[in-house]
């Protein structure tokens, strides 16, 4: 299979970039409070609330200027379009660790954590993806205009810059030389853009990886889902996912107390604001549908 060269230069660049953080010259306590700022917002609200639980799952609705902002701070992770996102994960729903399973560690570790993402077979191109898991999406004009030529890749790279112009633009306004303003504003770029889009990437991938191989089974689903609560610290709840594939309609992924899932409070933070509605929760059957009997753990 042809190995996508510009996908995968895109990834060398992105972490050799992301690689700067180790360089003291571009360390400022900005970049990284926007680092880890930008985490939650671009990683927890635009791909795991935004792309993920309203988009793909509809798990619960909210006023259309929401969805929208949701699903630009989820383009800004540098994970795909919003339609050929959702497109992607309803297959793997579909068909979780089977044959058709984009991403699952059967094949091995690697492929599905990203070696997936180098190759584009041809069911799996956007096109047909989109066409046969999110035509819905497409009746939304926003969305068509994301997908065509790339334009969510252009948000993406336009944000960055907007980092390193407004660091750059503040130490200006209050004096400093002009070396040390594009110092703080490289700085507020690379912690803010490539550091923080590279942590997301791996964290998000580590759903289809780690949580697809270690971790406890509450429920007895036909795939091999876990749960990790490593992945569910770092990718904010994402990683209850043997909950997730028992229930992937349910707006919350950790079902026990313990479960701490950042994703959920967000969403019922959205219900406090009244911004988030018909919010779909755990089924109450869930355990007799699975036959919870022997949990493997
Ligand atoms: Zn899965
Ligand atoms: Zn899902």
């Amino acid at each position: 299979m042809k190995l996508k060269t510009d996908t995968l230069i895109g990834f060398i660049v992105v972490h050799l970039l992301a690689a700067l953080v180790l360089v003291p010259w571009f360390f400022s306590w900005t970049g990284v409070a926007l680092f880890a700022a930008g985490i939650y917002v671009f990683g927890v609200l635009g791909i795991n609330v935004g792309f993920h639980r309203l988009l793909t799952h509809r798990s619960f609705a909210c006023p259309l200027w929401l969805e929208h902002t949701l699903a630009l701070l989820g383009a800004c992770c540098l994970q795909f379009s919003p339609p050929f996102w959702v497109a992607v994960h309803r297959r793997h729903h579909h068909h979780a660790d089977d044959e058709l399973d984009p991403h699952s560690p059967v094949k091995s570790f690697l492929w599905s954590h990203f070696g997936w993402l180098l190759v584009r077979p041809p069911d799996m191109k956007p096109a047909v993806m989109i066409d046969r898991y999110a035509r819905d999406l497409l009746r939304d004009p926003f969305y068509v205009k994301l997908e065509a030529r790339k334009n969510w890749m252009k948000v993406t790279v336009a944000s960055w810059l907007l980092f390193y112009a407004a660091g750059l633009l503040a130490r200006l306004i209050a004096g400093d030389s002009v070396i040390e303003a594009h110092q703080f504003g490289a700085s507020l770029f690379i912690w803010g853009g490539p550091a923080r889009t590279v942590f997301v990437w791996h964290t998000t991938w580590a759903v289809n990886s780690v949580s697809h191989i270690w971790g406890y089974r509450t429920f007895n689903t036909p795939d091999d889902s876990r749960n990790n609560f490593i992945v569910a610290f770092l990718a904010g709840g994402e990683g209850w996912h043997n909950n997730h594939h028992a229930d992937p309609n349910s707006a919350r992924h950790g079902h026990k107390w313990w479960e701490f899932d950042l994703s959920w409070i967000t969403i019922r933070l959205l219900m406090l604001l009244g911004l988030a509605t018909k919010v779909s929760l755990p089924s109450p059957g869930l355990a007799e549908t699975f036959n919870r009997a022997t949990p493997t753990r």
